[in-house]
């Protein structure tokens, strides 16, 4: 007698890394409490990137994955932002997803969709399979919160918000100016608004929200979205999954590393799709030369135009070791270490040598310094790491934030004081501390029975029991 297959959880993640990595150590988590497949099916406008690639093919062999036939997206502006291009990929993907969930239907039950932050719009296929709406957040409970504020404060406020003269009250977080809100709210006239707006709307509609924080770090934002309130599912606080392996291929980053003294090294990263200007590349080399820090800097080819140049697509063409100035690499020789484009970041970031991150604060490199305890500089650049970098300086107090002048350039003498602030000074020293006692706190959560596990495994019973459903899937 042939067993039957177990029910599946379809995860639907969207283009770009720092939305899929989380999702996928989630992915790894769900199946080892219950029987459960899992697979990824993946909505893409174009061929995957080196970087996705590779972490879809290191996926332990019950978990599988399916790239969506890619859409056309050449109708949108050459500006379109990032949450405009992730909606639109996936609105344009539905007919393929039907498809793929009729093939799937056929051996499994389908228990779940669990889908991007910006991806609601695949409820109405899950509705049609019968499979229960949860939505993956990998980003705060902070911004979690502001999202289900969104609507309201629509309603309420007719300015842009940068320019309230108060600041922004985001139910259990401390206010917030108008200005440190999330990139796609800045322009409320600009799609990706409209776009936020309409997924936040549609967040009533999950079953439950997965939230990648735990509440030692966010303790007021995760109690207040706890609450039961009316038009909210249930948030399960699942944080904080990092993912620990990078690939072996990368290890010179390592072996330099070993080499250096403990908690000496500033690791130097704007995530998988950062970039900055020239004139800003040129200020940060002057800038950790002044410092005379040990540094291991990731660095990507400038972008004059937009700060995520490489959001969808890590590896771009040029070498970026050609835009630093004149010498600087003789110069810092020994003391700096220059990787283009990516490093095994989790590794750098676990290896006792690495004392301080220079960060763009996206969600998942922060969660991957908090589990290390490595204090933060926060340099925000783009979606909502303004707000996160406003919640780790100021409610956390776990960042330096170094000022931007008003060229909208931070200087090297600036960027030279914050780096010795940070690796040798008082305040240093300070901020390491208190990121010690929140590494503590995140192992706990991620232990047996902490609150990572145990949400985890209350979602996977869930799905685990849900009893096969016949549906005629014929239209
Ligand atoms: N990352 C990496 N090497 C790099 C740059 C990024 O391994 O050189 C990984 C990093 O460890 C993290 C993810 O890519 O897991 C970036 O996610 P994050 O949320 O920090 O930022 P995003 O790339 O979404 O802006």
């Amino acid at each position: 007698r042939v067993a039957p297959a177990p029910p599946m959880v379809a995860m639907i993640p969207s283009p770009g890394m720092g939305h899929l990595i989380p999702m996928i150590e989630f992915a790894k988590r769900v199946i080892r409490y219950h029987n459960l497949a899992v697979t990824f099916v993946i909505p893409t406008d174009g061929p995957p990137s080196k970087a996705q690639t590779a972490v879809l093919q290191a996926l332990p062999h019950s978990i599988s994955h399916t790239f969506l036939s890619p859409v056309t997206l050449s109708d949108l502006p050459p500006d379109a932002k990032i949450e405009t291009i992730i909606s639109h990929t996936v609105r344009r993907s539905l007919p393929s997803l039907r498809q793929a969930f009729h093939s799937l239907s056929a051996t499994h039950t389908l228990a779940a969709l669990v889908v991007d932050l910006f991806a609601t719009d695949t409820f109405d296929v899950a509705t049609e399979f019968n499979a229960s709406r949860y939505v993956f957040y990998p980003s705060t409970a902070t911004v979690l919160s502001f999202f289900f504020h969104l609507p309201t404060l629509d309603q309420e406020v007719d300015c842009e918000y940068r320019d309230l003269p108060e600041a922004v009250k985001i139910p259990g977080c401390i206010p917030v100016h108008g200005r440190d809100l999330l990139d796609p709210v800045q322009d409320r006239k600009n799609e990706a608004y409209k776009w936020v707006l309409h997924h936040a709307k549609r967040y009533g509609e999950a079953d439950g929200i997965i939230e990648n924080s735990f509440a030692e770090l966010e303790p007021g934002a995760l109690s207040e979205l706890q609450k039961e309130q009316p038009g909210r599912p249930p948030v399960y606080a699942v944080g904080p999954l990092v993912r620990m392996d990078a690939g072996p291929a990368e290890s010179e980053c390592l072996r330099w590393l070993d080499e250096q003294p403990r908690g000496s090294v500033l690791f130097v990263s704007f995530g998988s799709g950062g970039t900055l200007s020239s004139a800003q590349i040129n200020e940060l080399a002057h800038g950790l030369e002044a410092s005379e820090q040990r540094f291991m800097w990731v660095v990507k080819s400038p972008n004059d135009k937009v700060a995520n140049a490489s959001y969808f697509n890590a590896e771009n063409g040029a070498d970026p070791l050609h835009f630093l100035p004149q010498g600087f690499v003789e110069r810092t020789k020994g003391r700096g270490l220059l990787v283009p484009s990516w490093a095994p970041q989790p590794q750098v970031l676990a290896h006792p040598s690495t004392g301080g991150f220079l960060t763009h604060c996206g969600w998942n490199s922060i969660l991957e310094s908090v589990v290390n305890g490595v204090p933060f500089i926060a340099w925000p650049l783009f979606a909502e790491q303004r707000t996160n970098a406003f919640m780790l300086t100021h409610e956390v107090k776990v960042a330096l934030r170094p000022n931007v002048s008003d060229d909208g350039l931070v200087h090297r003498q600036e960027i030279s004081s914050v780096v010795k602030c940070l690796m040798e000074g008082e305040e240093g020293k300070k901020l390491r501390y208190r990121m010690q006692d929140l590494k503590d706190a995140a192992a706990k959560a991620l232990a047996e029975n902490g609150s990572s596990t145990n949400h985890i495994s209350h979602l996977a019973l869930i799905w685990a029991n849900k009893s096969p459903v016949t549906t005629n899937y014929s239209n």
